[in-house]
């Protein structure tokens, strides 16, 4: 069928990253990813989910009833039917998040979609896969995530933002890597270096255990 999309799960939770931390949220998580972050935790949307049609995805959103949907992955676009999922979503009035790795193009998106895009840092070993010309396709409002494993993955995000002029064009978050940086040593070099950007941390792993899914 040309309108199915390969699906490892559909519940509701907090929103657990983003702007919209602490909000709740219907996640819809497509199957696969092209990329192997070092630190991934959701390896288990790697491989098989079920096809499902379009419909059967919005109808599964509607029962949750939560207007906040968020498109995970794995890679949610890396499935070609998911610019179609999104803009469905918005038509039935959902407020849309996607949550991107940065190596697929989002120009396709909807404008409404509000783009969560991941900049791969070297501690990911996945730098080199970064699409840097979708800088050139995200709004104002949209926002950058970077995820960083040691201090040499803040120096080099402190040097992409200088180049790239993040914090001047979209919003900015730094993560620490869960069980790899510890959010106290970020926050500190965060307010040492008086960087306009947030310190996101997983709210999921704090609340629920740091390897539940479906959380
Ligand atoms: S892009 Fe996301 S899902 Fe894919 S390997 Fe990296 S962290 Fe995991």
């Amino acid at each position: 069928m040309s309108d199915t999309l390969i699906i490892t799960e559909i519940y509701a939770s907090i929103q657990g990253e983003s702007s919209y931390a602490g909000l709740p949220c219907t996640f819809v998580r497509l199957t696969g990813c092209p990329l192997r972050c070092r630190w991934c935790d959701t390896t288990y949307g790697f491989y098989g989910g079920t096809e499902t049609s379009l419909s059967d995805i919005l109808s599964s959103v509607k029962k949750l009833g939560v207007s906040l949907v968020e498109l995970t992955g794995g890679e949610p676009l890396a499935q070609k039917n998911c610019p179609s999922l999104a803009k469905a979503l918005i038509d039935e009035g959902h407020k849309v998040l996607i949550e991107t790795g940065g190596s697929e193009d989002v120009s396709s998106l909807d404008p409404n979609v509000h783009i969560i895009m991941d900049i791969k840092c070297p501690g990911s070993q996945m730098h080199e896969k970064n699409r840097w010309e979708n800088l050139n396709h995200l709004k104002p409002t949209d926002e950058i995530k970077m995820v960083l494993a040691d201090r040499a993955d803040f120096e080099w995000a402190m040097l992409k933002i200088k180049e790239h002029r993040l914090t001047e064009r979209f919003k900015v978050l730094l993560s620490p890597a869960f069980g790899l940086l510890k959010p106290k040593d970020l926050a500190e070099w965060i307010v040492a270096e008086k960087l306009d950007v947030r310190l996101n941390l997983q709210q999921h792993k704090y609340i629920w255990h740091p390897r539940a899914k479906g959380v």
